[in-house]
Formats: structure tokens, C-alpha cells, sequence
């Protein structure tokens, strides 16, 4: 049947439009999303800008499109609209004199994620990314109101679902969580049409999209339309990534954005380091995937991982950290020909900088478990987000593991689905959880604790739909349907990439520093230092570190002094 299917880069119509409710009656906490700025405070910021005209209707910013930073209204009127790739443009705030206008993304000069209008004549005081940056450190006590309505406004935008793709495709399909999850987890907004319950979305679908493995459509605010993209495809046609800066060299590249590289970034950043930090998915590492962190100091009442590690990154970025997600590294050169390591990343792009944090972590391990690749994305899940609880309402699922994530992982989720039966290869819980956990394990009535066993075999058509397990004890199988499936059985150092240059790494694979590295070469080395000089590990890849957020972040923060030493051996010329 011939179906009228849209190129790669095709754009949908402004047919489609169709307005929604305007936004800014439900903005809370307005005061300090919008704080209104006093004569003097902008008479304060301006050495930080240069004044920028407009006449009516000029665009001072556009959806998708990069910033320029951010803009204060001297005199005028602007008019903020949100604007997606389906055509449909509905109004979100009109500001006046005293009003700045930017939202978190304008600190690195990320792609606007509304549209921006004069209404008449208009006077700014446009501030560029960098001095933004320079603003909220110089001037403490507004930068703290700035910062804030910066926070705010993202999130104002994340749970309105504006400013980011529009994805097309059932809610609960493989693509739709993978994309959604990737979103949510690097804090940018998306908004989700499903076919069953959205008139427009299911002849979307059906216009453009005949296949299943097509879906979702993923519909980029210039209209761009993607079938069922890869994270990498669908970032870059969001512009969410700022690759490497040419011939760049920078005092210090972190490969890993979880509390470890986090730590590092913000405590180099803020020290005058010029700092680059890729991760390959998302900001927050394992941490990230935690659904309430309680053993985390300053934080009584726990705070989900998400938050943290949220608040760290934008805390990185005002000290002026250039992050690259989603941005792998393949390969790293230890050569230094030039004085500089290289590091080789995706698309064979690359990256220079005179000492390496390898903050890279642990990825889950995956157990022996026949079929278990047919389903990874389909019913089996490595972490519990609020896009797979989502999943588990009204069922029963599995949980297999017995250490703090698979505990925490397991009251989180006994809040969403029916049962939730854990599974533990051991005969316990005392020597692998922490007491708080295993007390508040047992007072959940619909978590079963099923203790020796261990699951061995998965069954379904398109997605998971039955489980088996096996009694270590008695070796009797069971079953029973079971759509969603949580792995939390530890994980393994994510270190090949380091392959070839030189790092040694000890038997499980973490890599080696100080003392242990003094051993082999016969030479004092600092603490968080590798056998390659330069090159230094943090967190959970770290041999021997404590495998918790609060290490991970210590480590961070401890690294920036031995990066200080080394970097200023480095510049002082050989004698
Ligand atoms: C579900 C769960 C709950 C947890 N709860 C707690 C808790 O309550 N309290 C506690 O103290 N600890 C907890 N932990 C442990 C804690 O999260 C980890 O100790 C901590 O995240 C380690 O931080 P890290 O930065 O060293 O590594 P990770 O968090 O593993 O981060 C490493 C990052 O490096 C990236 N990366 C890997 N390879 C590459 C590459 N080649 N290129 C680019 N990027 C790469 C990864 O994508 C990842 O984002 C929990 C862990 C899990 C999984």
C-alpha cells in the first residue's frame, strides 16, 4: 500500500495546528520564576552587556535555534510564544521593562526552547553566555534570584512539555520509554501524542509512519520529523549537544557526568580550569537512576537522584564547564605529542586536554540469563524511573537483586505495581543491604522476598510477557506473567576505552591509582593519580573507592588539587 512517507529532515505542515491552553496562568511559584529587576540591579549588570534594539515583531530569539544569551528589557514589550514542530504556537508570557528574559540552557548558549517577539519598539541589555556566567559569580545575592528563575523556568517548561520534540507513538512501546527516559534524564522537555488516546496522533500515524518499528515519530520544533531516532540522532537534531570546540586544548577532560564527574567539574570549573565533561547518556550516572538517595549528608528527608545530580549539573555549567551529552569516549592517545592527550569520541570527532579524569563508573552487569537481549527495552529494565513505573500500575513484576539499589529500587516501584516479588540468590538480605532498607522492605505488605533463587528463563512475542525462576534449594521451577522485569545486580568498571594507553587496572577491571600504582612503578604518586602520569580516576572505577554518591563526590572535589599540582609541574619549563 503506498503510504505518503516523510524524508529524513521532511517537514510536517502547519495544517495540523491546533492551539493549546496558554501557559502562564499555571506557572507556580511565579514571583520567583519571574522576578521583576530594580533600577539599580540593572544599572549593577550593565558592564556585563551591550545594548541590543529591536522594532516590532523582530525575533530576539527562536525554538531551536541557539540563544544568545540572555536579555534584559530596558524599554518594550516582548511577547514569549511556545512553538512546535506540529505548527500548533500558543502564548506563554508577555514581559516588560525590568523583566530578563533566558531560561537555564542560555548559560551555555543552548538552543532557545521558546520564541521570543517584540511587541514595538524594544530596548535590551543583551548578556552573552559567558558574561552571564561571570555575572552570577560576581554579583552573589541576585545572581542566587537569576539562577533560580533560570531552574525554574526549565522546569516550568519540562512539565509543560514545551520547547521540546513532540514524540508520536504509543506510551507504553519500546521507543516511546527509550526516548522519553533519555529526555527526562538530561532535563529537557517533551511532550507525548499517543494514537489511543489522540485523535491527531493516530492519523499522524497513520499518514506518515506505517510500521511499528517506525515508532515513535519524534517531530523537532522546526519540524523535522525522525522515525524511531537513536539518542545520539535525536539529540543532535535537538541541539542538545555542544561538540568539541576545534583545536582546543583543555586543562582538564572528564570522561563520565556522574557525581564523581560532576564533583570534579564543578570544583575545577569554579578553581579557574578550563573544564570539558562527556557522558554517553546522561547526566547522574547510576546516582541517577536512584530513586531517593537518603544517606546523601544535608539531605534529611532524602532527595531522588535525578534532583542531585540535576542541580549539580546546572551548578557546573555556571562555572562554565562545556558538557557534551550524549558523547562517548572511544579511545584515549596517552602518547602526548604535543603536550596534550587525545581523546577519540563518537563519530571520530576528538578532544585535547593536558591531564584526564576518567570519572566513566560502572554499567550494570547483565546475568546469564537466556533471551535476555530479545527483551532488554522491552519489559527488562536496568533502572526505575518514573517512565517505568508507569509501566508496572495495576501489575505484578520481578526484581531481582539484594544490595541498597535493588532495595531502594524495590520500595519505589511497591508504591506503582500490584507485587512486586524480589529476588535473591542468596539466603538474606543483613550482609548486602542497609538495615533502614531491609526494615522498610519488610513493612511493605506487597513485596514477596523470595530468597535462593534465581530466574532463568524469559518467554514473550513482542515484549516480556512471562518469567521463570528456579529454587536453589529444591530446584523446583515456577512462573508466572510477568510484563516487566528489574535487574539490579551490580556492576562492572566501564574501562575499555582506556584500553591500550597504558592505565593498568586491577583483576575486576578498576583502574589502579596511588599507592597501588607506587608498586608497579616504583615512584610516589598521588592518591587519585593512574600508572600514566596526567591521568587520574575517580568514583566507582576507581579501584578500592567506597562505591557510594558521597565517595564519588569527595573524590571529586579531592582530584582538583592533585590536577592543580599536575598542570603546574607541567607548565614549568624541563631543566
Ligand atoms: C539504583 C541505584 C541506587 C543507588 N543508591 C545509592 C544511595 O542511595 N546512596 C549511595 O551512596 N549510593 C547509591 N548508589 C551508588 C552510587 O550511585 C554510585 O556509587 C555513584 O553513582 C558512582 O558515581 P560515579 O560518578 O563514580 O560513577 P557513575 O555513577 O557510574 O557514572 C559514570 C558515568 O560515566 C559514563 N560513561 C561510562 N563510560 C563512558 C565513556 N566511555 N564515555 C563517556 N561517558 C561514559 C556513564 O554513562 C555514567 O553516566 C546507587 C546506585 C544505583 C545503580
Amino acid at each position: 500500500m503506498g503510504v505518503d512517507f516523510p524524508e529524513k529532515g521532511q517537514e510536517i505542515g502547519e495544517g495540523q495546528a491546533r492551539m493549546r491552553a496558554p501557559l502562564a496562568s499555571s506557572f507556580p511559584r511565579h514571583e520567583q520564576t519571574f522576578p521583576a529587576l530594580t533600577p539599580q540591579e540593572i544599572a549593577r549588570m550593565r558592564r556585563f552587556g551591550t545594548i541590543a534594539r529591536y522594532k516590532d515583531g523582530d525575533k530576539l530569539f527562536e525554538t531551536g535555534k541557539p540563544g544568545h544569551g540572555m536579555f534584559v528589557l530596558l524599554s518594550g514589550h516582548v511577547a514569549i510564544t511556545q512553538r512546535d514542530g506540529l505548527g500548533h504556537v500558543t502564548p506563554v508570557i508577555d514581559q516588560g521593562p525590568g523583566q530578563f528574559l533566558a531560561e537555564i540552557g542560555q548559560l551555555s548558549g543552548r538552543v532557545a526552547l521558546v520564541d521570543g517577539h517584540a511587541e514595538g519598539d524594544v530596548e535590551t541589555l543583551l548578556i552573552p553566555p559567558e558574561r552571564l556566567r561571570a555575572l552570577l559569580v560576581a554579583e552573589a545575592d541576585l545572581g542566587e534570584r537569576i539562577m533560580r528563575a533560570l531552574i525554574l523556568r526549565r522546569v516550568n517548561l519540562i512539565q509543560g512539555g514545551v520547547g521540546g520534540p513532540v514524540l508520536i507513538g504509543p506510551s507504553n512501546s519500546t521507543g516511546v520509554v527509550r526516548l522519553q527516559s533519555f529526555l527526562t534524564r538530561n532535563g529537557f522537555p517533551c511532550h507525548l501524542l499517543d494514537p489511543a488516546t489522540d485523535h491527531d496522533a493516530a492519523e499522524l500515524i497513520v499518514r506518515y509512519s506505517p510500521s511499528p518499528s517506525d515508532w515513535p515519530l519524534a517531530v523537532t520544533a522546526s519540524g523535522t520529523v525522525l522515525r524511531n531516532p537513536g539518542e545520539t540522532e535525536l539529540a543532535r537534531a535537538l541541539g542538545m549537544i555542544g561538540g568539541p570546540a576545534g583545536n582546543r586544548i583543555y586543562d582538564v577532560a572528564i570522561v563520565g557526568c556522574g557525581p564523581a564527574g560532576l564533583a570534579t567539574a564543578v570544583y575545577a570549573a569554579s578553581e579557574g580550569l578550563s573544564v570539558a565533561v562527556l557522558d554517553t547518556r546522561a547526566y547522574g550516572g547510576q546516582a541517577g537512576a536512584s530513586a531517593r538517595i537518603e544517606n546523601y549528608l544535608g539531605f534529611p528527608t532524602g532527595i531522588s537522584g535525578q534532583a542531585l545530580a540535576g542541580r549539580a549539573f546546572n551548578q557546573a555549567q555556571k562555572f562554565g564547564a562545556d558538557i557534551m551529552i550524549p558523547m562517548s569516549a572511544k579511545s584515549l592517545d596517552c602518547t602526548r605529542a604535543d603536550g596534550a592527550f587525545a581523546l577519540t569520541l563518537d563519530g571520530d570527532d576528538s578532544l585535547r586536554a593536558r591531564a584526564i579524569v576518567v570519572a566513566s563508573g560502572a554499567r550494570y552487569r547483565r546475568p546469564e540469563i537466556e533471551n535476555l537481549d530479545k527483551f532488554e527495552g522491552r519489559g527488562v529494565w536496568y533502572w526505575a524511573s518514573p517512565v517505568e513505573a508507569r509501566l508496572c500500575v495495576e501489575h505484578d513484576i520481578v526484581l531481582v537483586g539484594g544490595g541498597n539499589s535493588a532495595g531502594q529500587a524495590a520500595v519505589f516501584l511497591s508504591g506503582h505495581a500490584r507485587k512486586v516479588r524480589m529476588i535473591i540468590r542468596g539466603g538474606g538480605l543483613g550482609a548486602s543491604m542497609s538495615r533502614y532498607l531491609i526494615e522498610r522492605i519488610e513493612a511493605t505488605p506487597n513485596i514477596d522476598l523470595m530468597f535462593n533463587t534465581e530466574v532463568v528463563g524469559l518467554e514473550g512475542e513482542q515484549g516480556l510477557e512471562r518469567v521463570r525462576w528456579r529454587s536453589r534449594l529444591s530446584g523446583e521451577d515456577s512462573s508466572a506473567e510477568i510484563r516487566n522485569l528489574f535487574l539490579f545486580v551490580g556492576a562492572d568498571p566501564a574501562t575499555g576505552w582506556l584500553d591500550g594507553c597504558g592505565v593498568t587496572v586491577d583483576r575486576g577491571g578498576f583502574v589502579v591509582t596511588g599507592a597501588q600504582s607506587e608498586q608497579n612503578l616504583g615512584r610516589p604518586v598521588p592518591t587519585l593519580e593512574t600508572s600514566v602520569p596526567g591521568v587520574f580516576a575517580v568514583g566507582d572505577v576507581r579501584s578500592g573507592s567506597v562505591k557510594r554518591v558521597g565517595g564519588a563526590i569527595g573524590e571529586g572535589a579531592q582530584v582538583v588539587a592533585a590536577l592543580h599540582g599536575f598542570l603546574g609541574d607541567a607548565a614549568k619549563p624541563a631543566l
